[in-house]
């Protein structure tokens, strides 16, 4: 099954993040079927090589997407879309898969959001770099699948680089909320509160239905993509 946000279909985009029930997808040929399912042209879906950073790709044409597929895979954690016909996907496995998009659709974009990436401000400077392309349209935001607080216990130097706010004390324990975090920077960006979604699933917590690398230490992952047809 898909998570997604019907405001992105509204948006006229195609997107979401998969439950463990459409396999492991950290083989493209996993991925295809799913992408034939959905009526998504998988040949039109970009990838990159994710390494926790704050680098944004930024696709602003068709040309620019087709030119991107010849290179070496690159190493990004974003993606910026301003063409049609083309979109990107992430894997996560836990990680925050970030969809981030104008209003009526005009640009969109889709982040890997570990907490490393939180610490450096990735979904800040994502909104921000989204905001430059479309002015004053306003910005949507869901949050896909991720390790929730009931289940991201962090030692204390982890704890110590994220606001007071969204670290939680819990039986001389620390957790961190990742999406307090991020909704933080997602004001800081100009977003109002009833324009991000974020329902709380929780990758770790929740096994039946997503992959956990802090749960099973195993390299599966879920892919989250973002298509503009
Ligand atoms: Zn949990």
């Amino acid at each position: 099954m898909i998570y997604t946000d019907p405001r992105l279909l509204s948006a006229g985009l195609v997107g979401g993040t998969l439950s463990r029930h459409e396999g492991n997808m950290r083989a493209s040929e996993a991925q295809t079927p799913v992408y034939e399912k959905l009526s998504v042209p998988a040949q039109r879906i970009l990838h990159f090589h994710q390494t926790h950073s704050t680098r944004i790709i930024t696709i602003d044409s068709p040309e620019a997407a087709q030119q991107f597929q010849q290179l070496p895979l690159q190493e990004a954690d974003a993606w910026l879309f301003t063409a049609s016909g083309w979109g990107a996907a992430i894997l996560t496995a836990d990680c925050v898969p970030l969809f981030l998009w104008a209003q009526d659709g005009r640009a969109f974009a889709l982040a890997h959001c570990g907490w490393r990436g939180v610490v450096n401000k990735l979904p800040l400077l994502t909104a921000q770099a989204l905001r430059q392309k479309v002015g004053d349209t306003p910005l949507q935001a869901w949050l896909g699948p991720h390790i929730q607080s009931c289940c991201f216990e962090v030692q204390q130097d982890v704890a110590a680089q994220f606001s007071p706010a969204n670290v939680l004390h819990k039986d001389g324990k620390l957790f961190v909320d990742l999406t307090g975090e991020i909704r933080q920077q997602l004001y800081a960006a100009g977003l109002k509160p009833d324009t991000i979604a974020a329902p709380y699933y929780c990758t770790c917590g929740d096994k039946a239905n997503f992959f956990s690398w802090r749960r099973d230490h195993v390299k599966e992952n879920l892919l989250s993509f973002i298509y503009k047809p």
